[in-house]
């Protein structure tokens, strides 16, 4: 498969192509599309699959549109994950395709600074990556709000439930409207993985990387 297979315009595609990626991996190809239909979808990959691409491509998509629906302030997108390192990791991608598009993007996440964060997700940024607790310190404090978000993607869910964040995974996911879109990916599906898609997705596609 090619990358013209997802029709993505010059802007994003002129993205692609300075990170220098010749074709797109496995659960690219069959995530990407089903992303951009707007379902909601359980991928089963792990780190090195290229599976952030694939929810953060058609994350642009959609918030582009949205953006024109909905104008305002609070993110359009939330991405959700464990650790500090990949909170970080997910932040440069966001930012380097999010080139594309102009769009902001913020990173939230424990033992960082809560006063910098919270003057940055003030600043405003159409998405925002963060770890479960942190994000739910900033709602609290109204440092930012959930209302726009309708793209919601919980990235190695079983490494979250692994440290302990279950209700704070499920709190976000009960915080942001009924009518968003929603990606988990987790390396492993166990029932307890099985159980929280059952409670947070609508009728999902499944990908196996
Ligand atoms: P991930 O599994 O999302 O952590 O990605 C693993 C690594 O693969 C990252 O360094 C990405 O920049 C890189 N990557 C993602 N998609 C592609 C692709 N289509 N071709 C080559 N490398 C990629």
């Amino acid at each position: 498969s090619s990358f013209a297979h997802f029709g993505f315009d010059e802007q994003l595609m002129h993205q692609i192509r300075k990170s220098e990626y010749t074709q797109p991996t496995p659960i690219q190809c069959q995530g990407v599309p089903v992303a951009l239909s707007g379902r909601d979808m359980i991928g089963i990959a792990k780190t090195g699959s290229g599976k952030t691409a694939a929810f953060i491509w058609p994350m642009l998509i959609h918030i582009m549109d949205q953006k024109e629906l909905e104008p305002g302030d609070g993110p359009i997108a939330v991405i959700v994950c464990p650790t500090r390192e990949l909170c970080q990791q997910i932040h440069a991608e966001c930012k380097r395709f999010g080139k594309a598009y102009n769009l902001r993007s913020v990173a939230v996440y424990g033992g960082g600074s809560m006063w910098e964060q919270a003057k940055a997700l003030q600043e405003g940024a159409e998405i925002v990556v963060c770890t479960p607790g942190r994000l739910i310190d900033h709602v609290k404090k109204k440092a930012t709000n959930l209302q726009r978000v309708s793209y919601l993607v919980f990235d190695e869910a079983d490494r979250m439930f692994d440290m302990g964040f279950e209700y704070q995974v499920r709190s976000i996911a009960s915080h942001v409207r009924p009518d968003r879109q929603t990606l988990l990916f987790s390396a492993t599906f166990r029932k307890k993985i099985e159980k929280l898609a059952r409670d947070i997705l609508m009728d999902p596609i499944r990908v196996v990387q």
